[in-house]
């Protein structure tokens, strides 16, 4: 229920649509039952059941007063132009409060449309906000499935149980009261029996939605395991070709999607439960009424057979919104798993947060600085007491074996995660202290994976920088080594490049993931790997556009081919999370350490 109050929040920007939709509602209803409690005593009159009114009633802003006054009207068209004329009058003002009744009701979904598309837009829009700024490492915990079906199904769930209900959950119980208010008017004995039985409904319903809401929690979450399996198949549709293993992707899911069926299979049939069991139900409280009133009238106490006739009318008009509002409290109940799945998303904090007086930061002019600095993604340790001087204009290459690291130490920079103990400094300043976004705007990363988005090359280029020159963008593919192949593609700039741009080969991406990173002109370059999974030929490429990028900045690189760093500043050799030799490369060839080693490894893998 917290997580529910919580997102009435959203709903606050819209109070005026809401309250037109509550100010048109309740003309609805009023006009509804016009249409019926007019009706009846005008049938009395006509059938003569009921005396002609004969004195003009005083006019008063009451139900008796007015309906007296439209009883003296119609007695004084059935004495003037005769019953059937006061039939036709019936009838059009029966058509006349209709129509005003659908127009009003019309008039408030109206605005209620706008106030449940605008909540449901705006949940999606902070969701997705939040997806943003979230830390890298509570993507590594999550699913990425589970977070789709979270961004897609959960919302659409909220859209569709919530949005659509919380009208019913404000209009019914009103125009029950109403319609309540009037029974008491007409016959507060046979209300008592209404009250009675109301709160028994109400508790069944209830539990029944406390089930539905049991099974749509686990139902959107096996959907996330569904989504989860989509796109882990589709990402690895190749690799699964290769190994003939489609069987077996095809038992994981069959046996996923059986399961979501089976939980579905349930709640539908919960749900589903749900308005028949109310209609049996209001059925058993109208055949009491029946009995109850039946007998009070025929007994001749108190009560007369138009305002029996009546009443039932008019109980037969709550029946509608119970139903509606059980069937509103249901789906309520089952968008409720839903948006506490999404507030879980909203709730995970941004581990990585900027301090209110951050200073800014405009590019690097001295050096970066490690002291001391430890790092545990989780109770092991992965980074070890790292104290490491980076000066400005320095290529600073980091080499080990794999897990030793060093992606790791590069992801401290960026502030993609913070040092579990110890600090880095910039200049002299704890990072800690600076601007998130000037931070990450002075370096710029080249990773072994280049990172391209579907969309054009001029896009994957200029990357979010909309007023860029093609004349900039195509300096920067030049100097990547990019423009060659660019204007060799269909519309050369222009030319889509498909799904994480499949439709390059890895060194053309590679070389555009550069041309990237030129464009943002960064003071510091972080290369990771980034031509370790190249064949020779494109490496070459790649390299020399490394090397134009790498003139003039500070560079700190990854590598895995040993010869791409002879000429670094500084090669800093770790190991198990600990800097285990640090010097240029004539200086480690020659101590007896763990560079010669993986120097000479690589020498006669080489050949
Ligand atoms: P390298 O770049 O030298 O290959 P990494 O920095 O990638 O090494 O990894 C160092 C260690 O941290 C490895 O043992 C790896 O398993 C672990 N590791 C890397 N990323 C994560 C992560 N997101 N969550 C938990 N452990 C991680």
């Amino acid at each position: 229920m917290k997580g529910y109050i919580k997102f009435l929040r959203y709903t606050l920007p819209y109070k005026g649509l809401a309250a037109l939709n509550v100010f048109f509602n309740i003309f609805s209803i009023i006009f509804s039952l016009f249409s019926i409690a007019l009706i009846f005593p005008f049938l009395g009159l006509l059938f003569g059941k009921t005396a002609l009114v004969t004195v003009k009633p005083a006019f008063e802003f009451s139900s008796e007063s007015l309906s007296g006054l439209l009883n003296f009207h119609l007695s004084e068209i059935i004495r003037t132009d005769g019953a059937e004329s006061a039939l036709i009058f019936i009838c059009g003002l029966l058509v006349a409060t209709i129509f005003l009744k659908n127009l009003f009701r019309y008039l408030a979904l109206f605005f209620m449309v706008s106030l449940r598309n605008n909540v449901v837009s705006d949940l999606r829009e902070s969701l997705f906000k939040h997806i943003l700024v979230l830390p890298l490492s509570y993507f590594s915990e999550e699913k990425k499935g589970d977070l789709i079906s979270r961004m897609s199904s959960d919302i659409l769930q909220i859209e569709i149980a919530i949005m659509s209900s919380l009208e019913a959950l404000f209009k019914e119980p009103l125009t029950m009261v109403i319609n309540l208010a009037l029974l008491i008017v007409i016959s507060p004995q046979l209300t008592i029996i209404v009250f009675v039985t109301l709160p028994i409904m109400g508790l069944l319903i209830g539990r029944i939605g406390k089930m539905l809401k049991k099974y749509s929690q686990r139902g959107q979450s096996k959907f996330g395991d569904l989504v989860s399996l989509y796109e882990e198949t589709l990402m690895g549709i190749r690799i699964i070709k290769a190994f003939n293993s489609q069987a077996f992707f095809m038992r994981r899911f069959t046996k996923e999607n059986r399961a979501y069926t089976a939980i579905n299979v349930a709640s539908n049939r919960t749900s589903d439960a749900s308005s028949p069991l109310s209609e049996t139900l209001s059925v058993v409280v109208l055949a009491f009424i029946l009995w109850f009133g039946g007998k009070l009238v025929l007994s001749g106490n108190g009560l007369n057979a138009e305002a029996f006739i009546l009443f039932i009318g008019v109980f037969t008009q709550i029946l509608p919104p119970a139903k509606s509002f059980s069937t509103a409290y249901s789906n309520m109940q089952k968008g409720l798993a839903s948006l506490d799945r999404v507030n879980e998303v909203l709730k995970s904090e941004e581990v990585i947060t900027e301090k209110p007086q951050a200073k800014a930061i405009s590019g690097l002019n001295q050096r970066i600085e490690f002291k001391n600095v430890s790092f545990k993604y989780a109770d092991e340790y992965v980074l070890k007491n790292i104290n490491l001087v980076i000066e400005k204009g320095q290529t600073v290459a980091l080499v080990g074996p794999s897990g030793s690291g060093k992606s790791t130490l590069t992801d401290l920079i960026p502030r993609f995660y913070d040092p579990s103990e110890g600090e880095i400094l910039i200049d002299g300043i704890n990072i800690k202290e600076l601007q998130i976004l000037p931070l990450r705007g002075t370096m710029a990363i080249v990773a072994q994976e280049s990172i391209l988005f579907n969309d054009t090359i001029y896009n994957n280029i200029a990357f979010g920088k909309t007023q860029m020159a093609p004349e900039q963008v195509e300096n920067a593919a030049k100097v990547a080594n990019a423009h060659e192949f660019i204007i060799q593609t269909d519309k050369a700039y222009q030319t889509n490049i498909g799904d994480r741009g499949n439709k390059l080969s890895g060194g053309q991406r590679q070389r555009l993931s550069i041309a990237r990173a030129i464009n943002t002109n960064p003071d510091i370059l972080i290369l990771d790997e980034a031509t370790s999974a190249l064949d020779t030929a494109s490496e070459r490429l790649v390299q020399e556009a490394l090397n134009n990028i790498m003139q003039n900045r500070t560079t700190i690189v990854i590598a895995h081919r040993l010869s791409t760093i002879h000429k670094a500043d500084k090669i800093v050799v770790l190991e198990k999370g600990h800097i285990v030799q640090t010097g240029n490369h004539q200086e480690l060839i020659q101590q007896q350490g763990l560079y010669k080693q993986l120097h000479d490894m690589q020498k006669i893998l080489e050949g």
